[in-house]
């Protein structure tokens, strides 16, 4: 004995439709057509996410690369070796890896994001310094300063993605970053250079200390914040 699955009608054998509300009633039992649509859906949401996601990257690799390859080749006929080639293979690459990791991860696409840049954009400035016979400024001056301002940036998505950060207060750490940043660059170029002060820095950070103290003192006084909410729906 059947019934209808949305309204509940009881249905006559071999009945196709509800009487009633024309819902289509199908037996997964009865002989079907081999050419007929399947009943159920034969991947699950998340097998035919992986799908598409799958078909993405490889376009997307396949985008990449073919003017990457181009690069390489276009260098090596009319130079007859590698040269400027190697920034624009080298970056197209990273920037594939950069882009595919987040997209593949399931879960923290934030901080994934977060890190796979920071190394593709490492590992890109690293053999900028080897090809280019620049000096020696990897170490002494990038590695530390991107490291300081990634490691900063994680500590903030953390405690916004946590709520202990709030829009407004998010906004003072984003201003107690560019403050410790740039103290911290002015300080490298100054050890890079053979100087030991501090140059242009804290033009930088007193202005943007004072206004990120201020935007925790408001936060930390209902009365004010109440005020600025209600005058401007922040
Ligand atoms: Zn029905």
């Amino acid at each position: 004995m059947a019934y209808c699955v949305h309204c509940g009608v009881k249905l006559g054998l071999n009945e196709k439709q509800c009487p009633l509300c024309h819902t289509v009633s199908i037996d997964p039992h009865e002989e079907r057509p081999a050419d007929s649509a399947p009943l159920y859906p034969t991947h699950t949401p998340e097998q035919l996410l992986t799908r598409s996601k799958r078909y993405f990257l490889i376009l997307f690799g396949i985008l990449l690369l073919v003017p990457a390859l181009l690069c390489l080749l276009v260098d090596l006929l009319i130079g007859g070796a590698v040269t400027w080639s190697i920034y624009a293979f080298t970056a197209l690459v990273l920037l594939y890896i950069a882009i595919a990791v987040p997209i593949w991860v399931d879960h923290h696409k934030t901080y994934f994001s977060l890190i796979t840049g920071y190394v593709c954009l490492m590992l890109y400035l690293k053999m900028v310094e080897c090809v280019s016979d620049s000096g020696q400024w990897f170490f002494p001056i990038v590695l530390p300063g991107v490291t300081l301002l990634i490691l900063l940036t994680l500590v903030i998505t953390h405690l916004y993605r946590r709520q202990i950060l709030g829009k407004f207060t998010l906004l003072g750490a984003i201003l107690i970053l560019i403050a410790i940043v740039c103290v911290a660059v002015d300080l490298l170029l100054s050890l890079y250079t053979g100087g030991h002060m501090l140059v242009w820095s804290p033009f930088v950070f007193a202005p943007c200390l004072f206004i990120s103290l201020l935007i925790f003192f408001i936060n930390g006084n209902r009365t004010i914040r109440e005020e600025i909410r209600r005058r401007t729906h922040f």
